[in-house]
């Protein structure tokens, strides 16, 4: 068994990752699941999730001393749903970064998700782990044990050599 935060550095590392509420009104959701899973990564964690402002600020914790945060934690505290998610697979947590792309979504490479879907920093549409600590930190924050899945991936063994 899997512990639920994954196990960094093997194919079962796991990331959090978070369609912010534009992309959701945006109905980007499928889009953005799509490309992680036709990439190999397997969802073992979904859902719909109305944050107030407290678990906002403590998934931001370490912008608090920005300029933007205040405006940061408003919006993705009051503007309707995100949906909340866990991928697993080797590297996620760096390639997903990879698949999204920087901050900046004019800045992101076109084929990241960002560069293709987005246009603004305040709406850039998604969140992924930066690291495999923060990894751990917020899969737990958002995320019971019980609602991430233990999955055996039956494509696993056409996905990795070993
Ligand atoms: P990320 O890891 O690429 O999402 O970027 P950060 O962790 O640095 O920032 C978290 C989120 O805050 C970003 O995804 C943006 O939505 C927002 N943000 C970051 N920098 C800025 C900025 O300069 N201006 C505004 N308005 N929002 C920002
Ligand atoms: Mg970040």
């Amino acid at each position: 068994n899997v512990p639920y935060q994954g196990l960094p550095g093997t194919k079962y590392e796991r990331t959090f990752m978070m369609v912010k509420p534009d992309g959701v009104q945006r109905q980007l959701t499928g889009e953005i699941i799509k490309r992680m899973e036709t990439k190999g990564y397997v969802l073992v964690g979904l859902k719909m999730v109305t944050p107030d402002e407290k678990l906002v600020s403590q998934h931001y914790d370490d912008l608090k001393a920005r300029p933007f945060y205040k405006g940061l934690v408003k919006y993705m505290s009051s503007s309707g749903p995100v949906v909340a998610m866990v991928f697993q697979g080797k590297g996620v947590v760096d390639y997903g970064r990879v698949m999204i792309g920087v901050t900046d979504p004019l800045k992101s490479a076109p084929g990241t998700i960002r560069g293709d879907l987005s246009v603004d920093v305040g709406r850039n549409t998604i969140h992924g782990s930066d690291g495999t600590s923060p990894a751990q930190d917020e899969i737990a924050l958002w995320f019971k044990p019980e609602e991430v899945a233990d999955i055996k991936n039956c494509a696993s063994a056409w996905i990795y050599e070993k």
